[in-house]
């Protein structure tokens, strides 16, 4: 069963704890937050950012030691294809107030449940299979070469591993619904139940 949310604690005063998180992704639900352009940085600083890999240096310990429920948001996009995801999928689950599943991936599947046609071993033997070969032939890891993390029997979404509040669709999403996901996110006011962020749908 998912995870469940956590019970709600007090909100810390100041500007808003915001965490963005990817797991199985392309790196296009990224892409979408820097495409906010001249809006990115007035919204950044309104917020602070404890987390996000692809602009700020991060310690999973230093996660780890904030208090469960002291993040206001968390952004996470991707599918879960490793072990290591679905730890993190669950331990932002415990820090965040509200968790949200950004794009396809996190909510479906997506592009990168398209892993589900084949199983791990197969996909290991394909990626290290020389150009050219008429049929898998898998090479050996060269000695120092490093090692697939330990990855999951299928590739689920987030919404399976983790309950989540509220949903950010498209593949992309696209900037403009980013924004105003934003915008409703940092609202206090209620969310529905896995409240999907798109007004006009
Ligand atoms: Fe990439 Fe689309 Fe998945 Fe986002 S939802 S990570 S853009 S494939």
């Amino acid at each position: 069963a998912p995870l469940a949310v956590p019970e709600a604690a007090p909100r810390a005063p100041g500007r808003p704890r915001v965490a963005f998180w990817w797991n199985s992704s392309c790196g296009g639900c990224e892409e979408a937050v820097v495409d906010l352009g001249p809006d990115l940085a007035p919204l950044l600083g309104e917020c602070e950012v404890v987390l996000w890999p692809f602009a700020l240096d991060y310690k999973r310990r230093d996660v780890e030691a904030l208090p469960d429920g002291s993040i206001d948001v968390a952004f996470l996009n991707g599918a879960v294809r490793l072990e290591d995801q679905l730890e993190w999928s669950r331990l932002l689950r415990r820090k965040a107030r509200r968790l949200v599943a950004v794009g396809a991936c996190a909510q479906l599947g997506g592009v990168v449940g398209l892993g589900n046609l084949t199983g791990p071993g197969e996909i290991e033997a394909a990626a290290r299979t020389p150009l050219g070969a008429a049929a898998p032939e898998p090479v050996a890891p060269r000695p120092g070469e490093p090692r697939l993390p330990p990855v999951l029997a299928r590739v689920v979404p987030l919404t399976e591993v983790v309950e989540v509040d509220a949903i950010l669709p498209g593949c992309p999403p696209s900037p403009e619904l980013v924004l105003a996901a934003v915008r409703r996110l940092l609202d206090p006011a209620p969310l529905r139940p896995a409240e999907v962020l798109a007004p006009d749908l």
